[in-house]
């Protein structure tokens, strides 16, 4: 399978021309790269001006749980479906820790997802860095709390992204995570979906990683002997074109043109 990498803008860039411009340099320095699946995370404002683009999909950065109503600044699956959207990122640590989201929301939020055939991508990781060698009882709270009641067969193919927080590149004294440890990390994760899901559904399962990735250390947590990290989530080194395309670049396959 290819490696799924996911550009995760966040609340940039500041304004429209500047998301274009973005939009725009992205595009033309990854078209040339195959064997990669890419996806876009911007702001909602700026999904239309990724849309039909044949280098990457769009991702929403998050999702509410009903389709239309009196929900006040929310947007649904079936707005971010019609506007060409793919995956959804969910559950990511600055919305639970700035925004107070709970497993709980998550959970629907998972489930309105796939009831729109999008995809999820849930973000799960632990706040400290502590042990690096024990493993920390909230990666499989999150896991089961986040699937909780949903059945196996709609499961298929979902996206957990391992993201510690201590190694998020905008934590005050974010720090680097290992290859070696990642990779441990996601034999355990799928581990924890196996016994979940059962072996056939969690295989269909990608696992990828993220955390202060640049094009330096981007190929080194893509395991290659064992089925380890599957792809990368990007935050900041997403708003560079010239980094992340070279993020992109060191995980696929240069086409001659
Ligand atoms: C993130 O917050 O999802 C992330 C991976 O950020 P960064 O790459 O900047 O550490």
């Amino acid at each position: 399978m290819k490696p799924f990498i996911v550009a995760n803008w966040k609340m940039n860039p500041v304004n429209e021309r500047a998301a274009r411009v973005l939009f725009g340099r992205v595009r033309s320095k990854i078209s040339g790269v195959r064997g990669v699946e890419i996806a876009i995370a911007p702001p909602f404002p700026y999904l239309a001006f990724g849309r039909s683009s044949r280098s990457f999909r769009l991702a929403g950065q998050d999702v509410f749980w009903e389709n239309a109503g009196a929900y006040t600044g929310e947007i649904s699956p079936a707005m971010l479906k019609d506007l060409g959207v793919r995956y959804v990122l969910l559950g990511h640590s600055e919305r639970r820790r700035l925004l107070g989201e709970v497993d709980e929301m998550i959970n629907r939020k998972v489930r309105a997802t796939l009831n729109a055939r999008l995809i999820p991508i849930i973000a799960v990781g632990e706040e400290t860095r502590e042990s690096q060698e024990a493993v920390p009882p909230v990666l499989a709270q999150q896991i089961a709390a986040a699937l909780k009641d949903i059945p196996r067969r709609m499961l298929r193919g979902i996206i957990i992204a391992y993201e510690p927080v201590w190694a998020i590149s905008t934590m005050p004294g974010a720090k680097f995570d290992t290859p070696d440890h990642a990779t441990r990390r996601a034999i355990y994760i799928r581990k924890i979906l196996t016994k979940i899901l059962g072996v056939r559904v969690a295989d269909t399962v990608r696992i990828i990683y993220g955390g202060s990735v640049r094009a330096k250390n981007a190929g080194d947590f893509l395991a290659h002997d064992i089925r380890g990290m599957e792809g990368l989530l990007v935050g900041g080194a997403s708003l560079d074109a010239d980094e992340f395309a070279a993020i992109v670049r060191s995980v696929g396959v240069e086409s001659r043109r």
